[in-house]
């Protein structure tokens, strides 16, 4: 099993600090980032705090592809229509500041690649 940890994340999803939530269900949460790169950015996370990506374990597999079918709604919900980036930042050299699995949803304008 991951190692579980508590971050602002699980704040969020107890409702104990609030957040803009886009959507919900009984694995995943989703509600909109308090730093926006895009017009649209909205972070999807499990309600299950696995920490990282790289934590993820076989077992995770259907949550982990709950996770993707949910971006793909709430995207089709934010009228990305034009299409969207889903980011996952993994440890520090990923950028990744939040120790709770979160997938980015960046839309609304044309991205550039490759990211910085
Ligand atoms: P990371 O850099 O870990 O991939 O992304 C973490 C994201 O969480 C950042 O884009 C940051 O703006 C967002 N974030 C951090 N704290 C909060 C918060 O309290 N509320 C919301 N809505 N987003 C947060």
């Amino acid at each position: 099993m991951s190692e579980t940890t508590e971050t602002i994340f699980s704040k969020i999803i107890r409702r104990e600090i609030p957040a803009d939530v886009v959507y919900e269900d009984d694995l995943a949460l989703a509600f909109k980032d308090i730093n926006p790169q895009a017009p649209v950015h909205i972070l999807v996370i499990p309600k299950q705090p696995i920490p990282k990506l790289a934590d993820a374990q076989s077992q995770d597999h259907q949550l982990l592809g709950h996770l993707l079918l949910t971006v793909k709604l709430v995207a089709q919900q934010a009228g990305l229509d034009n299409g969207y980036r889903v980011v996952i930042n993994t440890g520090a050299d990923g950028g990744q500041t939040v120790d709770h699995l979160h997938l980015h949803i960046l839309g609304g304008r044309s991205l550039t690649w490759p990211p910085g």
